[in-house]
């Protein structure tokens, strides 16, 4: 269906992969869908992510082995979530997942990698090369007739009476108004890069290093809460652990050794948190330290688990850009990352005592990620050290929404014509997040609200 300038079915706000897969589903629909871009470009923060998406019951599970189930998935969302996360939009998530995961695959998407990553107790994180995804996607719903306007700022939201209507948007012919006749959805994604609106909900993230989609700075959030949106998870914003201090957004590096065996410590040499958990959780700590910095420490048996090509995993690619010291002896390895030598001697030798079962752990860590995978010893040389920070990629709290997309009001009633999804909104995740479950989250609720929307027009 060819869409109209200014008046169309659906108005969606921001193209990352949770607008994209809005866009491309209501118009499978039979909608007709403008989406609005602020950037030059689509992608937002999903064109930067590691491009993993978080499904249960695939068949790359199914050929490696790997048992995994809803029921599974939904434990883990909650442990990670800490319980504080909105089940009912995870129970959504689990029951649309793989008519999703179906739907990415006939559009073109091939998940090459299949791993075990942060708050999962089985791989279910499925690597995809995301930029192409994204661009395949974009090009689908304009060849299917949608109008995407790039370089187009949504500014404010247009109600009558009580119903969000359209939408303004500052574009380069000028301003003008959009006239969404069933609803406007809003997929702007998190406020990263805004250090007010971290100011408010998160002030000590303002310590790490600011990254996520450039325009990310929470528009579509201060557009509801304008409406009296309600608001979920704030005080969960935490960056990610993992990335060298001299990441870029040309090429963003994560290492998560410590899913592999690696154990972190600080420049004084000590370790400070369970390094199993989400690396949400170890950003925050991680924030905690002298100068915001913590070095995976691992040893020749981790290095050797490296999977060449996959992010987060990839040691040797590390070690070619000059990242990571190494040396056969963990004095000289401190001395060389700049760690106390003699501490960091004593915390590799009370971790290894705890690990062979002869003292108790100093943080109760009892498996490599999640509680899952037998602790090593950090005994064969060569050592390593990789020296991190956290990253403030993504926000993963907002609007308050209910499991088929309609955004609600502080008093939980919802606003009529108004939806949200991807990391804009709020309550899904509760207080960490487990890798894959983002663009998973974008794509799931993109395609369940289409489907509200095409049944509101019915
Ligand atoms: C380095 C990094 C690695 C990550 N790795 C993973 C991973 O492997 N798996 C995973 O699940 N998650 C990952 N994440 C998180 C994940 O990428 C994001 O949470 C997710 O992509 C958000 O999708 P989205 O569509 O909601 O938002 P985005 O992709 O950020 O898209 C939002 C879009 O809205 C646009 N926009 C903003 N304001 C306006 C406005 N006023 N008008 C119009 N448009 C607007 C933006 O320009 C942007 O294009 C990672 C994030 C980063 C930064």
């Amino acid at each position: 269906m060819k869409t109209e300038r200014n008046t169309c079915d659906v108005v969606v706000l921001g193209a990352g992969i949770a607008g994209l897969a809005a866009a491309c589903r209501a118009t499978d629909e039979g909608l007709s869908v403008v989406l609005v871009e602020k950037s030059d470009a689509v992608g937002g923060s999903s064109a930067m992510s590691g491009g993993f998406f978080a499904f249960s019951g695939t068949d790359e599970q199914c050929e490696k082995g790997v048992e995994d189930s809803a029921e599974l998935f939904l434990a883990d969302m909650l442990a990670v979530g800490q319980n504080a996360n909105d089940e009912s939009l995870l129970r959504a998530y689990l029951d649309e997942q793989a008519e999703v995961y179906a739907w990415l695959k006939s559009r073109g998407v091939v998940f090459r990698a299949l791993e075990l990553s942060s708050g999962q107790s089985v791989p279910r994180s499925h690597l995809s090369d995301i930029k192409d995804v994204l661009t395949m996607l974009a090009d689908q719903f304009v060849a299917a007739g949608g109008l995407l306007l790039v370089d187009s700022r949504a500014t404010r939201l247009v109600q009558d009476a009580e119903r969000v209507t359209g939408v303004h948007i500052e574009s380069p012919s000028g301003p003008q108004t959009l006239t969404a006749t069933s609803g406007v959805v809003v997929a702007t994604g998190g406020f990263s890069r805004s250090a007010e609106l971290l100011k408010i909900f998160a002030p000590e993230q303002l310590a790490a290093i600011p990254y996520g989609g450039r325009a990310n700075t929470g528009d579509g959030l201060t557009m509801a809460w304008m409406l009296g949106a309600g608001l979920a998870d704030m005080s969960y914003v935490s960056a990610t652990y993992g990335s060298h201090p001299d990441t870029t957004e040309a090429f963003h590096e994560l290492l998560t050794a410590y899913y592999l065996g690696a154990i972190i410590v600080n420049s004084d040499g000590r370790r400070f948190v369970d390094e199993s958990q989400s690396y949400k959780t170890l950003g925050m700590a991680c924030l905690a330290q002298p100068n915001g910095l913590g070095f995976e420490v691992f040893d020749s048996v981790v290095r050797a688990k490296s999977h060449p090509g996959v992010p987060l995993n990839d040691i040797g690619m590390l070690e070619d850009l000059g990242h990571v010291f190494r040396a056969d002896t963990l004095t000289d390895l401190a001395e060389l990352a700049g760690i106390d030598a003699a501490a960091l001697e004593q915390t590799v030798e009370r971790y290894n005592t705890a690990v062979r079962g002869l003292g108790d752990d100093e943080f109760q860590r009892n498996g490599l990620c999640n509680g899952v995978g037998e602790l090593l010893p950090i005994v064969a040389p060569p050592f390593y050290a990789y020296p991190a920070k956290a990253l403030m990629t993504s926000t993963y709290c907002g609007l308050t929404i209910r499991p088929d997309g309609r955004v609600l009001r502080v008093d939980g009633s919802a606003i009529d014509g108004l939806y949200a999804i991807g990391e804009v909104t709020g309550g899904f995740h509760g207080a960490a997040y487990m890798t894959g479950t983002s663009l998973g989250k974008g794509a799931v609720f993109g395609s369940i609200v289409a489907k509200t929307l095409r049944n509101a027009r019915e």
